[in-house]
């Protein structure tokens, strides 16, 4: 099947890839890696006339840290460089084990942790644990610039909070509290061949007598865009995190998903799995923020 025609641009600043969007209209798609969308373009899911993409934009691939701001995900960061970042893995180890665990490693260097985001797929491995430290997106459009808390940007499967002519420039994170540590967890059929059948992703803070001082805990897989459970996060906060506790918690996390038979797992099986997963991503970060007491 040959693929169909469109024009290409490479554009070197966020204003001309901002003013190409605009020019080309409905009809233009933005290009990180491109492996979802050059995908979607092969198998005519999509047929845009225009490509503008952004990886002749110098420093949007950078990957930042520092105590004051956080973290910051420039939009062409490759999945590999944020796994691979000794920032990323001391400061945010569950945003590091989300990019690792990301598809392969053909994908994770061409493909980006924002595109991720922005293609906006229910089973986007990268979005719990960037949902459960409470990040931003900021985005550049015509004329102005926003920044937009990412629990706000998913709005349905493939769609996201973006205006026609808006980039995504980075995510932020922020620095997370003392003696807390993020855990993320994923199950695929094909290890890794395949989208996430579940995934959960938690960000964990203990007080000074070892109890749960907050915890954020997103599914994602279970619903048509990742999902918070409150309720399990209800439970826990101010506890101890015993078993009997955690256990508890994680089967009111799997009341707040919603999920589907598919070809990836049925719907049993993920909600089964959402309480496993739960557990061993409290659990593990449990370990890695009491690691953090001297
Ligand atoms: C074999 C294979 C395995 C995969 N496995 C997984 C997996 O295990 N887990 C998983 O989560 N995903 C998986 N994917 C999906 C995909 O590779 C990832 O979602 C990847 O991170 C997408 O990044 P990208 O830079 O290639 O995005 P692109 O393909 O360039 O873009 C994806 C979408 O986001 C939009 N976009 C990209 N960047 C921006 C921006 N800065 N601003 C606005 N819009 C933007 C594009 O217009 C497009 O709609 C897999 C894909 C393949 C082909």
């Amino acid at each position: 099947m040959p693929v169909p025609r469109f024009e290409y641009y490479a554009p070197t600043t966020v204003s001309k890839a901002v003013g190409l969007l605009e020019q080309a209209g409905p009809e233009a798609r933005v290009m990180a890696g491109g492996t979802d969308l050059l995908v979607k373009i092969r198998f005519r899911v999509i047929q845009p006339r225009a490509l503008v993409g952004l990886k002749k934009i110098k420093g949007l691939n950078r990957i930042s840290f520092s105590r004051k701001k956080g973290l910051t995900i420039g939009a062409t960061a490759l999945l590999a460089d944020v796994a691979a970042s000794s920032s990323v893995r001391r400061h945010y180890p569950g945003v590091a084990q989300a990019a690792g665990q990301t598809a392969n490693v053909q994908v994770r260097n061409m493909g980006t942790v924002v595109g991720n985001l922005c293609n906006a797929s229910p089973s986007a491995d990268n979005a719990p644990t960037l949902l459960a430290l409470g990040s931003q997106v900021r985005i550049a459009g015509p004329g102005s610039e926003r920044v937009l808390a990412l629990e706000d940007f998913f709005q349905g499967p493939g769609i996201t909070a973006l205006k026609p002519g808006e980039i995504v420039t980075s995510v932020n994170v922020p620095l997370p509290p003392p003696r807390s540590a993020t855990a993320y967890l994923s199950l695929s059929a094909r290890a890794k061949l395949d989208c996430s059948a579940v995934g959960v992703g938690v960000m964990l803070s203990l007080d000074d007598r070892d109890r749960c001082r907050d915890l954020r805990v997103f599914v994602g897989s279970c619903a048509p865009i990742p999902v918070r459970a409150k309720g399990a996060e209800q439970l826990l906060i101010g506890e101890k995190l015993t078993d009997r506790a955690v256990e508890r918690a994680a089967l009111e996390a799997a009341r707040a998903t919603q999920p589907i038979d598919d070809v990836r797992a049925s719907a049993d099986y993920r909600y089964k799995m959402v309480s496993v997963l739960t557990i061993r991503a409290i659990m593990d970060a449990k370990k890695r923020a009491l690691r953090k007491k001297n």
